[in-house]
C-alpha cells in the first residue's frame, strides 16, 4: 500500500473511534487545576493512565502479589505469570520475540546496558560514537562516559533548520571509524520522526551498529521493530500510558548472547558459588533484582488498551489535532515553532518573541494548562538553535480540539498579561 492509502485507512479507523468515551477513561483529566479545567499538554513527558491500567495495578497488589521466578507457591506462580505476560504483550507490541526482550525501569536504563555491556568492552581509542544533535541526554551521556572510558570519540550527526536529519552529512559522518550510532526514531522536542530504516540500512552496509531510542516513537506509531532493521531498540512504559520505571531493552538473540551482564544479583544466575557463576539464559542474564512487576502488569494492561483502540488509528487522530494546533499557533504574530519536518509526531515547541518561556508556562499554569517549558533534557539541540529554552505542548490521542482551543486563548492572555 501507498502512503496516502495507509494515511486514508488510517483516517477511516480514527473516524470510527469514539474519542469523547476512550477520553473518560482517564479520570486525571477530569481534576482542575487552580480552579481550571485540566489541559494536559504535557504528554511527551509522561502519559496519563487509563482506568484499565490503574485497576491492573491494583488487582495485582489485592490479589496475587509475591515476587517472580523464585517460589513454587501459587502466588509465586501467578506474580511470574503476569510478569512474563506483560513481557509478551510488549513484545507483541514491537512485534518482537519475547526471549529478546531486556525488561528494565524504561529507555535510560535500557541505553546505559547497550553502552556498558556492548561498547564498554567493544570500542577502543580511534573508534567514533555517532550521536544526532537531536538526541535526549539519555542518548548522549551514556556515550561520553564509554568514550571516556575507551578512547573512543562522540561525534555529531547535524539537523538541518527545519529540524530533520541533514542526511548528507549523516551519510559522510559514517566513516570506517564510527562503530556506533545513536539516534532517536522521533525527536522529544522537534517531533521529527527519523527515517531510521533507510539509515539502518546505511548503517549495516558499513557494520555500524544502531541503537534506535524509541521513547517517543511508542506512543505514536505503530511500531515494527524488526522492520526497521536495527540492532537495538530501547522503549519507557511510563510514555505510553503504563506506570513509571517500566520500560525495555529489545536486541538480536546474537547480540544479547555476546554481550556480558551489566548489573549482577539474583534472578539472573542459574548457579552461583564463590568460584564460578553461571548466568541464567538472555534476557534474565540481564535483569538482575527484583523488578516493577506491578509496574509491568500495568505496562501490559496499557498496551492491551492502545492495541485495543489501535495505533494507526491513534496516529491519525493525533496527526488531525497536529495539524489543528499547528495551524492556531502558525496564526500568532510573533511565534516561532521549532521543528516543522514534514514526517513529525504531536510535539510542538516553540517561542513568542519578547516572552520568556516559563514566564509563559507559569500563566499558563494559572489557567491549567500544563505545558513544558526549558530544555526539555536537549541542550545541544537547544544550543543549535541559539536559545535558552522553548515551550513545549505535546498532545495525546485523549487531547481535544477544544483544548487547543481553550489552551490557545490563555497562550494569548498569557502573552497579553507579558506585555
Ligand atoms: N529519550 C527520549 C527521546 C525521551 O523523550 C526520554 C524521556 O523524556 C528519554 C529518552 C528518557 O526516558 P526515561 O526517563 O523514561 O528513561
Amino acid at each position: 500500500l501507498g502512503a496516502a492509502s495507509i494515511a486514508a485507512a488510517e483516517q477511516q479507523q480514527a473516524q470510527a473511534v469514539d474519542w469523547e468515551r476512550i477520553r473518560a477513561d482517564f479520570p486525571l483529566l477530569t481534576r482542575a487545576v487552580n480552579d481550571k479545567p485540566l489541559i494536559y499538554f504535557d504528554n511527551a513527558n509522561t502519559a496519563q493512565k487509563p482506568v484499565q491500567v490503574v485497576a491492573a495495578v491494583d488487582m495485582f497488589y489485592r490479589r496475587h502479589n509475591a515476587n517472580v521466578s523464585r517460589a513454587v507457591h501459587a502466588l509465586g506462580t501467578e506474580a511470574t505469570e503476569a510478569y512474563e505476560g506483560a513481557r509478551k504483550t510488549l513484545a507483541r507490541f514491537m512485534k518482537v520475540r519475547g526471549e529478546e526482550l531486556v525488561l528494565c525501569s524504561g529507555t535510560t536504563f535500557a541505553i546505559n546496558l547497550v553502552a556498558y555491556s556492548w561498547a564498554l568492552p567493544r570500542l577502543k581509542a580511534g573508534d567514533v560514537i555517532l550521536v544526532s544533535r537531536m538526541e535526549h541526554h539519555a542518548n548522549i551521556v551514556p556515550w561520553q562516559l564509554v568514550a571516556e572510558r575507551t578512547g573512543a570519540t562522540v561525534q555529531v550527526a547535524e539537523i538541518l533548520p527545519d529540524g530533520s536529519l541533514d542526511l548528507d552529512a549523516l551519510d559522510k559522518a559514517m566513516t570506517p571509524r564510527v562503530k556506533l550510532l545513536a539516534l532517536a526514531h522521533v525527536s522529544n522536542v522537534l517531533g521529527t520522526v527519523n527515517p531510521v530504516r533507510e539509515i539502518c540500512r546505511q548503517a549495516r552496509k558499513r557494520g555500524i551498529v544502531t541503537v534506535i531510542d524509541g521513547s517517543q516513537a511508542a506512543p505514536h506509531l505503530p511500531l515494527d521493530v524488526p522492520a526497521l532493521g536495527c540492532d537495538f531498540y530501547a522503549v519507557t512504559g511510563h510514555k505510553i500510558c503504563g506506570p513509571t520505571g517500566t520500560g525495555a531493552l529489545w536486541a538480536r538473540r546474537e547480540l544479547l548472547e555476546a554481550m556480558p551482564p551489566f548489573i549482577g544479583g539474583g534472578e539472573m544466575i542459574k548457579e552461583v558459588s564463590f568460584e564460578k557463576t553461571t548466568f541464567n539464559d538472555i534476557p534474565h542474564k540481564f535483569e538482575a533484582g527484583t523488578p516493577n512487576i506491578a509496574g509491568f502488569v500495568g505496562l501490559g494492561a496499557a498496551l492491551d488498551y492502545l492495541d485495543g483502540i489501535g495505533m494507526e488509528a491513534i496516529r491519525a487522530r493525533e496527526g488531525e489535532l497536529l495539524a489543528h494546533l499547528t495551524e492556531e499557533l502558525d496564526r500568532i504574530e510573533g511565534l516561532r515553532i521549532f521543528g516543522t519536518a514534514p514526517d513529525k509526531a504531536a510535539v510542538v515547541s516553540f517561542l513568542i518573541d519578547g516572552a520568556h518561556a516559563h514566564d509563559l508556562a507559569t500563566l499558563l499554569d494559572l489557567e491549567g494548562v500544563a505545558v513544558r517549558s526549558g530544555q526539555h533534557c536537549a541542550h545541544p539541540l537547544l544550543q543549535y538553535y541559539g536559545v535558552a529554552a522553548t515551550l513545549r505542548a505535546s498532545l495525546a490521542f485523549y487531547n481535544t480540539h477544544a483544548e487547543i482551543e481553550s489552551f490557545v486563548a490563555a497562550l494569548l492572555k498569557a502573552r497579553r498579561l507579558l506585555g
